[in-house]
């Protein structure tokens, strides 16, 4: 839109729209803030009972696993990829590491099944503990989480529940099924936009969907999500996905990714 409006000549539009994003970016951070961080008090979303989309890959996606190997992975120092595949799925090995994907994506639309384990060990957000990232913590400038985490039956504070962004917003619903039955997370990314200067144009948004059910609807993210801490931005460009390791061997099968138009947003 800026550079539609610049090319027909206008200097003040640009500020303009300039200055709605930016309010944009406000209107996140006051949504995000007035909550405090991992509050066991903030009220949890009311619960849904839904099966998983196990959708076939569409013809114009990327594979990431398939049930047969990982050769789309490796660790996140970008050696051999730590997780034991199986029976048609992969898991999670315990403390030997997540996996990143080789290549990096911005905009996409990414599916991913999963299944915490059975039976369930640990209480809080040490059950069935996993998540689904756009970048690498540590390693890359931003990342960003979609929670994985066994809450069925499990309180835990509700910007940590599954289908939440972790440490900004809870899930509008909680759909989590019982330990080991596969779910699904159908999840729409849009990176961050940048100026030249490096101030925010667009935050990060995700949508997502958790056994079919809207659990987050394009919110804007407020910078990387963190334990116990809310950084800002940093540019950067693509990411490669993260499935973290966490302590517990949770499951994942059917991965598919589709980069999506970047001129569209
Ligand atoms: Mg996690």
């Amino acid at each position: 839109m800026v550079r539609t409006l610049r090319s027909r000549g206008s200097r003040t539009v640009p500020a303009v729209v300039a200055a709605l994003m930016l309010a944009a970016v406000g209107h996140a951070d006051r949504a995000v803030k007035k909550y405090e961080q991992h509050s066991m008090d903030r009220e949890r979303p009311p619960q849904a009972s839904a099966k998983p989309v196990t959708m076939e890959p569409p013809s114009d996606a990327i594979v990431l696993f398939d049930g047969e190997d990982l050769s789309k992975w490796t660790s996140t120092e970008g050696e051999e990829a730590p997780f034991i595949v199986k029976n048609g799925y992969m898991e999670v090995d315990p403390d030997e590491g997540s996996i990143k994907t080789k290549k990096k994506f911005g905009d996409c639309q990414l599916h991913v099944e999963w299944a915490s384990p059975k039976p369930a060990h640990g209480e809080g957000q040490h059950r069935g503990n996993s998540g689904v990232f756009l970048g690498i913590p540590g390693k890359t400038a931003c990342y960003y989480e979609v929670q994985i985490l066994d809450n069925y039956k499990n309180e835990t504070y509700a910007d940590g529940m599954a289908g939440a962004i972790y440490g900004q917003y809870p899930p509008l619903k909680d759909v989590c099924r019982p330990p080991g039955k596969w779910q699904s997370y159908d999840i729409i990314y849009r990176r961050p936009r940048f100026d030249d200067d490096g101030n925010v144009e667009k935050p990060a948004t995700l949508t997502v969907f958790h056994n079919g059910v809207l659990v987050q609807d394009n919110e804007a993210l407020i910078g990387p999500t963190a334990h116990e801490d809310r950084p800002s931005y940093t540019p950067h460009g693509k990411l490669p996905i993260m499935l973290q390791d966490h302590g517990h061997p949770v499951k994942f099968r059917n991965v598919w990714v589709r980069p999506l138009d970047e001129s569209k947003r």
